[in-house]
């Protein structure tokens, strides 16, 4: 009997669970576009262009391998809409009465596949360092799941930078020899650039006429849609990047998108390359002396340390993990994040190289567009959805436990020990925006003073009752108590100026 083989836009691995259990010679490969995967929230074209076109060059490779897919395009006239009406339609089409699928990476479909009316057999996506299982059983008991002790968990497992039982130079962790400022450098290599072939001209094409009103540009399109691209990708990248991404990994530059970062996350994400083998390839780098241990340090711990937590907090926490609140925070998502008008030159940079890129590296992220929003009480689920909808490397596993609960805090702190908040020194510290900004990051308050300078202050006095013991920030409100009392209240009552201009939806 016929069965079918769920293959989703972000299983393009060859040995993915699902096709290792699935017979080549009776079953079916069912692949769709679907409608609702590019609507639930409005994501970048760019996104949606790299993963049809994944999808279109992964389904060829698969028949060349004697495979027979059932692909479905999204303008194909038959097409149901969703994956789970696809199924059921290829169901009935090739009289097939059960369907093999690996495990998808958010609660949505694991959700939308159990209520299926045919039986489904999942099988756990295991192209991860760490499985399910393992990551409870790490968890289990903990009063805190700190990422840094996971880390070394998955280091003695995969033996990765490990001399025998300890680690490489001595240490785990080469932090301190990170986050330097950055300057502008000519030569510095861009992340490797691949024009469309005519599969990516067709999808290009495609998705401009149905999703062109999305926020982002479609076009330049560069990304890599093959496992043999995303590989020359990583090579090129290993060779003339990876050197300084420890010493950069935290700056940002107005006239550099990219700085030292690898832009592998598109590729990792969708399966075009593994974890293992991206840092196999890096330490490499380092054991033949072409890297220092802290970019080879540093890069590994965000791909099997960073990355496989997130991934279990994810599946551990839950399907409402994404609409935690523990802040309480309501106000909506300023219109600045879709590319509305600000003078506030941090934000104004990454929302602008998001929508031409459909990236912004980690920092940005965090401290400047996470930052913001934490600091002015942004609703934390429009703003998940808002990173679930611009990065071409968004995926809720991922993306979730990133915004929910390292950006945001909403998850209580299950994710970080306490809020990642700043003012604008920091910024400063790390980048040359406030040269070029519209506010002044030297003025605490009055006429031209940063935003986040007022914000911050704001933010701590809010939740004062929540942070005050917590002993990394007992120092910040000791500060705050010895400012003199008019300086508070002007402090405070700008802060709300401010806030009130964004609820006005005034330019900020
Ligand atoms: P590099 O800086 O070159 O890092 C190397 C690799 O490490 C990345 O490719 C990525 O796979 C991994 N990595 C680094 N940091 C993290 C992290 N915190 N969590 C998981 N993996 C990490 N990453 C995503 O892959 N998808 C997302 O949707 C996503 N959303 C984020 C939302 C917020 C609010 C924040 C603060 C971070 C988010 N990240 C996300 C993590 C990180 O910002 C991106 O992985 C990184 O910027 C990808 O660019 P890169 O490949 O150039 O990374
Ligand atoms: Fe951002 Fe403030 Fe610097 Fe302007 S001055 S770029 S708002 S940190």
């Amino acid at each position: 009997m016929t069965r079918l083989v769920l293959v989703l836009g972000d299983q393009l691995t060859p040995d993915v669970a699902a096709l290792r259990a699935a017979d080549k010679a009776r079953d079916v490969v069912v692949m769709a576009e679907v409608g609702e995967e590019g609507r639930y929230v409005p994501h970048h074209p760019k996104k949606i262009a790299l993963i049809l076109s994944a999808m279109r060059h992964f389904a060829q490779e698969l028949e060349r391998d004697g495979w027979s897919v059932a692909y479905t395009r999204l303008d194909d006239p038959e097409n149901a809409g969703t994956i789970t009406g696809e199924l059921l339609r290829r169901a009935e089409e090739h009289g097939a009465t059960d369907v093999i699928a690996t495990r998808p990476g958010e609660w949505r479909l694991v959700a939308a596949l159990d209520g299926l009316p045919i039986p489904v057999q999942m099988h756990e996506d295991d192209r991860f360092v760490c499985s399910h299982r393992e990551f409870e059983a790490w968890a289990e008991g903990r009063k805190q799941l700190r990422m840094e002790y996971f880390y070394r968990q998955m280091r003695r497992k995969t033996g990765l930078m490990m001399d025998g039982d300890s680690p490489v130079g001595g240490k785990w962790n080469f932090d301190h020899d990170n986050r330097k400022p950055a300057q502008d450098d000519m030569l510095r290599a861009a992340p490797m650039q691949f024009t469309p072939d005519a599969i990516t001209g067709d999808v290009l094409d495609l998705v401009e006429a149905r999703f062109g009103q999305h926020f982002g540009q479609l076009r330049q399109f560069w990304f890599a849609v093959t496992r043999e691209q995303a590989r020359r990708a990583l090579d090129h990248f290993a060779r003339h990047l990876l050197a300084g991404f420890g010493d950069y990994q935290d700056a940002m530059l107005r006239g550099d998108r990219f700085l030292h970062h690898s832009v592998l996350s598109p590729y990792l994400n969708i399966g075009l390359l593994s974890p293992l083998e991206i840092c196999e390839r890096v330490e490499r780098e380092w054991r033949a002396g072409r890297v220092p241990i802290n970019a080879a340090e540093g890069y590994i711990r965000q791909v099997i340390g960073w990355r496989e937590y997130m991934r279990g907090i994810y599946f551990r926490e839950g399907p409402d993990y994404p609409r935690r609140n523990a802040l309480n925070h309501q106000r909506a998502l300023p219109g600045l994040y879709w590319g509305g008008e600000t003078g506030m030159e941090c934000l104004k940079r990454a929302v602008e190289q998001t929508g031409a890129e459909g990236y912004a590296h980690h920092i940005q992220r965090l401290m400047v567009t996470g930052n913001f929003a934490l600091l002015a009480g942004v609703n934390p689920t429009e703003l998940h959805e808002w990173y679930l909808a611009v990065y071409a490397d968004a995926f809720e596993w991922v993306e979730a436990p990133n915004t929910v609960g390292m950006s945001q805090f909403a998850d209580g702190g299950i994710v970080g020990s306490k809020p990642y908040v700043s003012s604008g020194n920091y910024i400063d510290k790390m980048s040359d925006y406030c040269g070029a900004c519209a506010y002044s990051v030297k003025k605490k308050t009055g006429q031209g003073a940063c935003p986040f300078n007022l914000l911050y202050w704001h933010f701590l006095l809010r939740h004062r009752e929540r942070f005050e013991k917590n002993p990394r920030m007992a120092q910040m409100y000791r500060t705050w108590d010895r400012m003199h009392e008019d300086k508070r209240e002007t402090v405070i009552s700008e802060a709300d100026d401010f806030l009130d201009r964004l609820n006005r939806g005034e330019p900020v």
